[in-house]
């Protein structure tokens, strides 16, 4: 920490109380690292504002007297966004306190959410209402909605209800300078000139502080089938995307692939976790189909279209679930991956996108330069691939030497996201850009794109107070 000269210390302790400025080391510690302990970074002050006024006031005060500010959610994101740098002259700034569900309204079905309130608060929410708020993270127990909208995120649900971006009506926003947009519609037609909104979604904060957001709802789930699907490769992954999205009549809302080393970490590692299966499979599938009719058959459609599979050899075996503990226990094996990755030593982590059909391809081609390439890692991939999203980890082997394998980390990468560019990919799928992926944006993005990207940040942002060196690069 770098103490704040006294009178910015003043100054924000009037706007925001004295309560609301955090300066002792050991208070601001938890938001000067990220979850991962791969970003650090120093602060001149963590502050907590109670409203919309005191982002106006802060934003305000920052703006004249050029401080950067780094807007701080639930800190659970992989790209160290939510980290200040090390110089110590930025403030954080988090949402945590702007934590109130505003209202529900069933009728429009929308619902309007303060940016700090946590994801499985808006989930409860709607479901209190009789609604359903799709967004469905690994991370909703911690992170907010306002991180949620910032990075546009993805999660288990977008093959059904899309991205974070596609369930937004309209954003409260504050600007620096302290103008606020209150852009807080609740209109599915509104084509009124440029989607002012759009552009902070995925802005990792970099354009202005939201403080709260009108998302879509849906009618509450009220049929269920999944099922653990073992399969011979990734191919039939792909293929059986395609079967049961017609034999469906596309009620797939998850599709999430899981590599044999994936099950393994997490059955070895997470408590509770554990293979149906008797015999070792290379892939498996975790597959769920869901319906608003209670009356829908979507067990049998399940069983009828695997059972197809099955007899074709695209899958070699099924496990569907017959209790909600079930289906629990399958959902908590998805979803311990992370965790159970951190278990077994570092990871080097890479969250791509490809079109579905060249999928099975890269795989084959980046597996098998891991393999000649990287003694001491191995392939733990996982991922959305309804949607093309793989977690294309690579977990250090048992015994290898920790700082021995980080150093190969740079060229891994290197490797791998000029493969996905090959394969027409995306370096970046769902977790966005931050400070670790700002090299790549560069490298990946056109140059008419990153022109355009640079007028819009000064276009909203001019003295380039928000989150500094975030996306884009301070120039
Ligand atoms: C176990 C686990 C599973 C995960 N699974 C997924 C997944 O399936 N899909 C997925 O997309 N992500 C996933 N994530 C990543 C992460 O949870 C998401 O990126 C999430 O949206 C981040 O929200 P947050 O509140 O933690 O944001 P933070 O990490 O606090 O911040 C993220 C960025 O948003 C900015 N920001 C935060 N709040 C605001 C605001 N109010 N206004 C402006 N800018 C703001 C920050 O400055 C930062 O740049 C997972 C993470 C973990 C740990």
């Amino acid at each position: 920490m770098t103490a704040p000269a006294p009178a910015l210390a003043g100054r924000l302790r009037e706007i925001v109380g004295v309560d609301g400025v955090l300066t002792d080391p050991a208070d601001c510690a938890p938001f000067l690292v990220d979850h991962l302990g791969r970003c650090r970074g120093r602060a001149v002050a963590v502050v907590q504002p109670r409203s919309l006024a005191h982002v106006s006031q802060l934003l305000g005060l920052c703006d004249s007297e050029r401080v950067g500010v780094v807007p701080h959610g639930g800190n659970t994101s992989y790209c160290g966004g939510a980290i200040p740098d090390d110089s110590g002259r930025q403030l954080v700034l988090s949402l945590k306190h702007l934590n109130r569900i505003r209202s529900v309204d069933v009728t429009n079905y929308s619902l309007t959410a303060e940016a700090g309130c946590i994801l499985s608060q808006v989930q409860q929410a709607a479901d209190a209402a009789g609604c359903f708020f799709p967004l469905s993270l690994g991370s909703q127990g911690s992170c907010q909605i306002g991180g949620n909208l910032s990075t546009n995120a993805g999660g288990v649900n977008v093959l059904r209800y899309g991205m974070m971006r596609d369930l937004v009506l309209g954003l409260e926003v504050v600007l620096p300078g302290g103008r606020v947009l209150e852009g807080l519609s609740s209109l599915r037609k509104d084509n009124t000139g440029y989607d002012i909104k759009s552009l902070f979604l995925g802005a990792e904060g970099t354009l202005g502080v939201i403080t709260a957001a009108t998302v879509k709802l849906f009618p509450q789930i009220r049929a269920r089938a999944t099922a653990l699907v073992a399969l011979p490769e990734v191919r039939a992954a792909v293929t059986l995307l395609g079967q049961l999205r017609a034999a469906s009549g596309d009620r797939i809302s998850s599709f999430e692939l899981i590599s044999r080393p994936a099950l393994e970490l997490a059955t070895r590692h997470i408590p509770g976790v554990s293979d149906p299966f008797t015999a070792a499979h290379p892939w498996y599938l975790l597959c769920e189909l869901s319906s608003a009719r209670a009356a829908e058959p979507l067990d049998e459609v399940l069983e009828e279209a695997l059972g197809a599979a099955l007899t074709r050899a695209t899958v070699l075996d099924a496990a569907l679930v017959r209790s909600e503990r079930e289906r629990a226990a399958l959902w908590k094996l998805r979803e311990s991956i992370p965790e159970a990755q951190r278990h077994e030593g570092a990871s080097l982590k890479h969250d791509i996108s490809l079109p579905v059909a060249v999928l099975a391809d890269f795989v084959t081609r980046a597996a098998s330069w891991i393999g000649a390439n990287v003694p001491d890692g191995r392939l733990v991939a996982y991922g959305h691939v309804g949607d093309g999203n793989l977690h294309f980890n690579i977990s250090q082997s048992a015994g290898s030497d920790r700082e021995r394998f980080l150093g190969r980390a740079d060229s891994v990468r290197c490797a791998v996201h000029e493969l996905v560019h090959e394969f027409g990919g995306s370096f970046s799928a769902e977790h966005g850009i931050g400070r670790l992926k700002v090299g790549e944006l560069e490298r990946y993005a056109s140059p008419v794109e990153l022109a355009l990207m640079r007028a819009v940040k000064r276009a909203f942002d001019p003295h380039g107070i928000m989150n500094p060196g975030k996306v884009l690069r301070e120039q």
